[in-house]
Parts: structure tokens; sequence; C-alpha cells
């Protein structure tokens, strides 16, 4: 079973426990890498291609990154989100949410740089190496951005009710 499966299933806890889950998708911060905030989304199904997802899983899944980034970006220093999906190391299809703080946007470091310009790609793989640890494990700056970030995601996901119950007061 693949890891993101065994997540899906409770036999694995990603750090700082689920952020997210319905029927349709999985949200959870990575693994092993030490950035706060940098969340990994997935349909539970085990799919291993975008096209095999239907159409129910294709709303969740863009539901779910449109309120996780919105999110991401009340994150103090954060100021642009990343959204990726490659799929070499975990062939369960998922996108990584990634969130690109001020402070990884260093100026005078060429490895980050192509021709000049800031170079996404490139500023991705390089923090994801070098913040990695090999290990289920949570320090305090990650779980303190779980708690925000699942307490606004509560919020989003009950805002269309309060929409509601506020329309039927009128
Ligand atoms: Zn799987």
């Amino acid at each position: 079973m693949c890891i993101t499966c065994s997540i899906a299933e409770g036999k694995e806890t990603p750090p700082g426990g689920l952020i997210y889950k319905n029927d349709r998708i999985i949200i959870h911060h990575c693994l092993d890498v030490n950035i706060p905030g940098y969340l990994i989304i997935s349909p539970i199904r085990h799919v291993t291609q975008y096209q095999e997802l239907v159409d129910a899983e294709l709303m969740a899944m863009t539901k779910g990154m449109k309120n996780t980034v919105s999110i991401l970006y009340r994150l103090p220093d954060v100021e642009k989100v990343y959204i990726l999906s490659l799929g070499e190391e975990t062939s369960h299809l998922h996108f990584h949410i990634f969130p690109r703080y001020r402070w990884l946007t260093d100026t005078s470091n060429d490895a980050l740089f192509s021709e000049g310009k800031l170079d996404g790609a490139k500023l991705f793989s390089y923090y994801r190496n070098k913040n990695k640890t090999g290990e289920l494990g949570v320090i305090p700056e990650i779980n303190k951005a779980i708690t925000f970030i699942k307490s606004q995601l509560s919020y989003c996901i009950l805002a269309p009710l309060w929409f509601i119950l506020g329309r039927m007061d009128v």
C-alpha cells in the first residue's frame, strides 16, 4: 500500500494529523520537509494520473486547493503559493501546495535563479532538499501553521452554511 493510501486509511499519521478529509480528498502537511504550511492534497482513491479523476474528485480537489491556497496567503511573510504535481517519488496523484515565504527568496543565492530571474522550480527543489528531515516530524512553527490552517479551513467549509443561515435570517 502506498504512503498516501496509508494516510487516507489512518494507518500512518502525518505531522500534526490530517488537516482535512472528506469522502474524496485528503489534505495533510508535507511529511518530512520543515517548511510551515507546505501541504499535500490528494484524492483518496489511488489514481496515478490526473485524467483518471472523476468529476466529483476534480471538484473536491479544486475546491480544496483554492481554499488552502487562500489560507496560506494569510500566513505571515508568504509572498506566493506554488502548486505542483510531479509524482516521481510517490505515484499516488497529489499536488504540492508550497508557500514561498519572503525568507526563501535569498537574492544572494545563485542556486535559486535562472538568467537573473527567480526560478520557482529551482527554489522549490532547493528548499525541499535543504529542509528535508527524512522523518515524520513536526516543529513548533509547523504545528502553529497547521492549527491556523485547520481553523481557517473549517470556516471555509462552513461559510456556505453560514451564508444560507444568514439569508434565512433576512
Ligand atoms: Zn495510494
